[in-house]
């Protein structure tokens, strides 16, 4: 199962191994010239420590823009049983219709399991209307696999009904 918040913690570290790589270097630089004395070498410290900045950080931060804003739609989304697309738009900054594309990138990436596309909003599907969804389940009684639409099943190999009648 895909996870979002992993997912964004992973983008998140990339950003902070650039800022350790860049703090690393400038107290290299700090090193080489306030102990050592050395202001040529203080200049590689520097050099590499900026471009790990200016050319690091924009990589990582644009490269998952994108994505990084599917992932907090996808946080979000698992806090609650529904969200209305609406909500999802104020949260992050779109329109409600581009809320609506990112549930469902979040759903055909795995993001969002357990959960489906109604009308103006993204609920559990459990919540759905039990007489309009379908449901896999193992028989009770002679343990044969079978689907049923509606609020009762019944077992289509010995005739029992799902779920068992007290
Ligand atoms: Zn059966």
């Amino acid at each position: 199962m895909a996870d979002a918040k992993k997912e964004l913690n992973r983008v998140m570290l990339s950003l902070y191994i650039i800022l350790a790589i860049f703090a690393v270097c400038i107290v290299w630089a700090v090193y080489e010239a306030a102990v050592l004395g050395d202001y040529i070498m203080m200049i590689p410290g520097l050099v590499i420590g900026f471009m790990a900045l200016v050319f690091g950080v924009p990589l990582i931060w644009l490269r998952n823009s994108e994505r990084r804003v599917n992932l907090r739609v996808a946080v979000i989304v698992l806090q609650s049983e529904r969200t209305a697309f609406s909500v999802l738009a104020g949260s992050v900054g779109c329109s409600d219709a581009e809320a609506r594309n990112k549930v469902v990138w979040c759903l055909n990436n795995g993001y969002l399991p357990g959960y489906v596309i109604s009308g103006q909003e993204v609920l559990l599907s459990k919540l759905m209307d039990p007489n309009l969804q379908e449901h896999a389940v193992e028989c009770p009684n002679c343990g044969a696999s079978f689907t049923y639409v509606g609020k009762i099943g019944q077992c289509p190999y010995c005739g029992d009904y799902y779920p068992p009648k007290k």
